[in-house]
């Protein structure tokens, strides 16, 4: 039995003749850049986070780079990242001319440890930005709670959690602003590279909207710094019938999450637990395992698909090496990073094929057991 990682053509077969004619009709108005299907999506996208404004970008790493810059963050500044992250959640930090401050995660989680913010904060912090990992929310009360009483913007890297909630919230409201990504792969995907800023802060949200567009309020005026960094007509049309289906794909991700936590109930694999005040959107389902470059391969060779969600901490990067960090910097996230798997994570996977990875696991895992004794 195959498993793939990710299957997109399972996700778009039921929806392709309604896509197909949502794209024919840009073609038809040659509405290509900044159409009305970009404000439409932009007002459902923003509902359905629960705040008042979402601007269309042309990517995740954008969306965090515009909202830094927005709020005048740059040369001189610090601003907190979680040591582990993709590398765009720091990259945009870097982008602005600011300084990207690791914290390391919680122990068992693989969120930012709120408990170990406040030490790395100095005069000059701007900023966090939390990430939700995997698509399991981080602690945003605590970081609310410390970025109030420092005075410190929080811009929520929301591009792997597209409609997680926190306390009966959806992610994404908490913060000054919030970051997502729509890249092919992630709970809400483009037809290409695409992303979002959202955010209640109105004056924030019309700065952004210049800046994606040439840097303008009115057309030939450039009143701030004339990026191209708009959301593509297209994109917005396939966002808007793929957001319909949000939820629902989203409460599958969950069902299947439960399948692998039951299958790996007392296996000895460590599966990963969201917070009970929390719904998360299981982007990614990321376990823990001992020797587990010769359980990736055994899997290979059974035509199940894994990945590493990150096999090198952000600290430890060739391109932080001006950074001057060393390995036993982030002891957790570095122990983590030589343990996690990133096992199959789709709406449409099926039980038996859920049931097969969790037993080609078990069976790795009894065999290492007697080879040890
Ligand atoms: C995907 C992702 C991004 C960046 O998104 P792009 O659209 O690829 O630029 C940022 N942060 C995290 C955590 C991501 O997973």
């Amino acid at each position: 039995m195959k498993v793939p990682f990710v299957n997109l053509q399972a996700q778009h077969e039921p929806l392709q003749t309604e896509i197909n004619l949502a794209i024919a009709n840009v073609f038809t108005n040659t509405s290509f850049i900044l159409g009305e299907e970009v404000n439409k999506f932009e007002e459902e996208f923003a509902a359905y986070c629960g705040v008042k404004h979402a601007i269309g970008l042309d990517s995740g790493l954008s969306a965090l780079k515009l909202a830094l810059e927005a709020y005048n963050i740059g040369e001189g500044d610090e601003v907190i990242v979680p040591a582990n992250t993709f590398i765009a959640t720091a990259a945009a930090v870097s982008f602005v001319g600011a300084k990207p401050v690791f914290v390391d995660i919680k122990p068992n989680t693989y969120n930012i440890d709120s408990a170990k913010i406040e030490a790395a904060i100095t005069e000059r912090t701007k900023a966090i930005i939390p990430v939700h990992l995997y698509g399991i929310p981080a602690d945003m009360n605590e970081i609310m709670a410390i970025a109030n009483q420092h005075n410190l913007i929080v811009i929520e890297d929301a591009c792997q959690a597209h409609g997680a909630y926190y306390r009966g919230q959806r992610i994404g409201s908490f913060g000054h602003a919030a970051a997502f990504s729509f890249y092919p792969a992630k709970n809400l995907g483009a037809a290409g590279d695409g992303g979002a800023l959202v955010t209640n802060d109105s004056q924030l949200n019309a700065q952004i909207k210049a800046m994606r567009n040439c840097g303008q309020k009115e057309k030939y005026v450039h009143v701030t710094t004339p990026y191209n960094h708009r959301l593509d007509t297209v994109h917005a049309a396939v966002l808007r019938i793929k957001l319909r289906h949000l939820d629902e794909w989203n409460a599958l991700r969950r069902q299947k999450a439960t399948l692998y936590h039951r299958f790996l109930l007392h296996s000895g694999v460590i599966t990963p637990a969201a917070p009970n005040y929390t719904i998360p959107v299981w982007h990614l389902y990321v376990v823990r395992v001992q020797n587990r470059a010769a359980l990736q391969a055994r899997l290979n060779e059974q035509g199940i698909s894994t990945a590493l969600h990150y096999p090198l901490p952000l600290h430890l990067q060739p391109y932080y090496e001006n950074l001057g960090h060393q390995r036993g910097d982030f002891p957790i996230t570095e122990t983590y990073a030589d343990q996690i798997l990133s096992l199959p994570m789709f709406p449409e996977l099926s039980e038996e094929q859920i049931e097969h990875v969790a037993n080609a696991l078990k069976v790795f895992v009894a065999t290492q057991e007697l080879t040890i004794t």
